[in-house]
């Protein structure tokens, strides 16, 4: 794999102390589509227009195609960026605006007439090159801005929220579109977002901030699957991840977690886990009667609740059903396809998703039951994982 950008130990703050960007390390290989995503304010544009070179590091080294562009003007990084708005010029045809670029650099005519014809082709813009932006769709005045960012062949390309204009229609038509022009050009993309579900549905490698800081930098899957912190727990998924504050009980024969409720659940396979929470100090290496605690948060994804047909306190009671835990329900969310059921559990809200047939009212008590092998759990000092089942 051929690297095409990497990020040393950036770090930028603005005036009035404001970190956007705290020691920001990144490799991309070349045809990556890395989506960068996080809450409003996190960095993700700062970090973007310092590798375009609109904004200068106050630390740290940028490198494109091996090269140190750290001090380099932008014009000469060889890098296209797309904004939010655009930025077509609206006194331009379509063909003047794709054309824009290879004029700035003196392509020749012919050169010129060729390239903006092929590029128009392969975006279905052909038919669409006399009119100027006003008369064209939000779509289609996307793919004009995506047309003149390629037209140049450039090393890396640019987005900062592309769709955020765009109506819910059209940015899951511009995503798949953007997918199929990631694939057939093999370009590298790095996209900016706030919207986990397009940072997730794009990125081959998603990187998720916060403060300024990286979090966690994965493919979706892994990110989804093994969230590092808290924070990337609840911040990829929807709905979010329910977090509960618990305390985690063990000793070398048992591991439990007791939640605020006073609720008990029993981790299974024992021998799988020990092994995995030894870094806990003090390993769990104590005979049965000393038994270590530990506070953390457990994280279940609403997808790992199952309600079981029987909603009554007597059936969790029962001897064979003591792995069931009872919620009550505050609130139904229809949805369509499926609905999502607020409940209280553990003495916590949190958000069950079931399909859209049920027939769930709001102040019932209802049994449920977790999927035990896939609970996240994290220190609650820290928020860092310790482990996931
Ligand atoms: P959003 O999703 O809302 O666009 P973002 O993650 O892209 O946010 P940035 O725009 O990179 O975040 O901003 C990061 C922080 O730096 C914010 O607190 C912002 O107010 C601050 N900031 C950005 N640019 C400047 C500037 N030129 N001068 C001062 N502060 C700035």
């Amino acid at each position: 794999m051929t690297e095409k950008l990497l990020l040393n130990g950036i770090c930028k703050t603005f005036a009035g102390n404001v970190c956007a960007a705290s020691d920001v390390c990144l490799t991309v290989n070349e045809g990556d589509f890395v989506t960068f995503v996080g809450p409003s304010g996190c960095g993700k544009t700062t970090v973007l227009r310092m590798i375009a070179g609109l904004e200068i590091p106050d630390s740290g080294e940028i490198f494109i195609d091996g090269r140190d562009v750290t001090s380099l003007a932008a014009k000469n990084r060889d890098v296209a960026m797309i904004f939010q708005d655009y930025a077509l010029y609206p006194h331009m045809s379509v063909w003047q605006n794709i054309a824009f670029p290879l004029r700035m650099h003196k392509t020749p005519k012919a050169d010129i007439e060729k390239r903006v014809l092929e590029i128009a082709a392969s975006l279905e813009l052909d038919g669409l090159l006399e009119r100027k932006p006003s008369a064209l769709s939000g779509g289609q005045r996307q793919r004009v801005a995506i047309a003149r960012a390629l037209v140049r062949n450039p090393s890396l390309c640019l987005m900062d929220e592309p769709f955020s204009n765009l109506d819910a229609k059209l940015r899951m038509q511009m995503r798949s579109e953007l997918a199929r022009i990631h694939r057939e050009f093999d370009m590298t993309v790095i996209f900016v977002t706030h919207d986990q579900s397009e940072a997730m549905a794009l990125g081959t490698k998603v990187v998720v901030l916060k403060d300024g800081i990286v979090q966690q930098v994965d493919a979706p899957q892994d990110l989804y699957q093994k969230p590092r912190n808290a924070f990337v727990g609840a911040f990829i998924g929807s709905p979010q991840m329910n977090t509960f504050n618990a305390m985690l009980v063990y000793d070398n024969a048992s591991i439990q977690l007791n939640f605020l409720d006073g609720s008990k659940l029993q981790i299974p396979n024992l021998n799988a886990h020990l092994n995995a929470l030894t870094f806990l100090e003090p390993a769990p290496t104590a005979p049965n009667d000393a038994v270590v605690e530990k506070e953390v948060i457990v994280g279940i994804r609403p997808e790992n609740i199952t309600i079981l047909s029987q909603y009554t306190s007597s059936f969790i009671n029962a001897a064979n059903n003591s792995d069931a835990v009872e919620a009550s329900v505050q609130y139904i969310e229809i949805l369509g396809a499926d609905s999502h059921i607020h409940v209280r559990l553990f003495n916590e809200d949190a958000i069950l998703r079931v399909g859209s047939e049920h027939n769930l009212c709001v102040g019932q008590n209802i049994a449920c039951m977790i999927d035990l092998k896939n609970i996240h759990l994290f220190d609650a000092t820290t928020n860092e994982r310790i482990y996931a089942m």
